[in-house]
């Protein structure tokens, strides 16, 4: 029978632990971690994101800070505010929220947040210690990935994993992930010939494109652990929408041994890392393990 890889209860056990820690740390230093979310312009989705984040923050028991920039400001503008962040004491990780207007060069941005807050794990010291295997803040959304995998099998050793994707946000760190999990890795992306027939010699399937419903029964080998990284929002017959996965989630499940649903599968484990990566941060600021 086929697992669900339910991503929704398995955050909410991770915030449920993380709240037992965060109070621990309050205790010890006299504060709550503190977590600063930027948001740049109007972008709806990024509102519903960023709005989910510092909810949850909330809600573990972490101090919140959000910073609103109009979607005119300069890039000289959001420099201005990282820097004031990364200089703040008080605040333990930082984020801005992706994307931003045509006008800011995101890369300089990212690359202006201090590594040791930056708790979504873009800058390139944290992809570069990723790379080497030396600790750093990981990207969440890798993370949540390899979490659900290791549910399905807690010792993902040997597989063969097939990566669809290699973005530095997604596909790039979680193949470094699964390799860190000895896993053989294959990394496929829009160039990879016969794409089906490499995926069905998948042990463990990541799909990480940004295509609705790209992933057919055409591409699962039997019994195979099947993560959908993808949150595509289509359009229905009666002017609806609704979110989709990578994976065609009714003809895959079927074959798969286990496999995640969207939405409740990496979505919800996303925000959870991103709790835990700021306390993490907080903590390894103060000296802590
Ligand atoms: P990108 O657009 O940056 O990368 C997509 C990758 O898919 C690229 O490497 C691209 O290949 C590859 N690709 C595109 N088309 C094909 C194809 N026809 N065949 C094979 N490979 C293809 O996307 P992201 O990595 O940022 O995001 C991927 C998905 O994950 C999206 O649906 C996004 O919404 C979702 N996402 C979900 C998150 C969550 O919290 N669950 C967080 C972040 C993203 P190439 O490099 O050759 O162009």
């Amino acid at each position: 029978m086929t697992t669900l890889l339910d991503g929704k209860a398995l955050a909410a056990t991770m915030r449920a632990d993380l709240a037992g820690k965060v109070a621990a740390f309050a205790a010890a230093h006299g504060r709550p971690p503190a977590l600063a979310v930027v948001l740049v312009g109007d972008d709806p989705a990024s509102h519903v994101y960023v709005a989910s984040k510092v909810k949850q923050t909330a809600e573990v028991g972490m101090r919140s800070v959000e910073h609103r920039l109009d979607a005119g400001c300069t890039e000289a503008d959001l420099l201005a505010l990282v820097d004031a962040l990364n200089a703040d004491p008080a605040i333990d990780g930082l984020l801005v929220q992706l994307p931003l207007p045509a006008q800011i060069d995101a890369a300089s941005v990212l690359n202006r947040i201090d590594p040791a807050k930056d708790v979504d794990g873009f800058h390139p010291v944290n992809a570069g210690k990723l790379a080497i295997g030396e600790p750093g803040l990981v990207p969440c959304t890798p993370l949540g990935a390899l979490a659900l995998a290791r549910l399905a099998r807690p010792d993902l050793a040997g597989l063969h994993a097939v990566v669809i994707g290699r973005s530095n946000i997604v596909g790039k760190p979680v193949a470094q992930l699964l390799l860190q999990e000895n896993c053989t890795v294959t990394i496929a992306h829009s160039r990879t010939s016969d794409l089906a027939g490499l995926c069905r010699t998948a042990d463990l399937l990541v799909a990480a494109i940004g295509r609705p419903l790209f992933v057919t029964a055409d591409f699962i080998k039997p019994g195979a652990i099947v993560i959908d990284v993808g949150i595509n929002r289509i359009a229905l017959a009666d002017g609806k929408s609704r979110l989709v996965g990578d994976v065609d989630f009714a003809a895959v499940a079927p074959l798969a041994d286990a496999i995640t649903p969207v939405p409740g599968g990496v979505g919800p484990m996303t925000i959870a890392f991103l709790l835990s990566n700021t306390l993490r941060a907080a903590s390894l600021r103060l000296g802590e393990p």
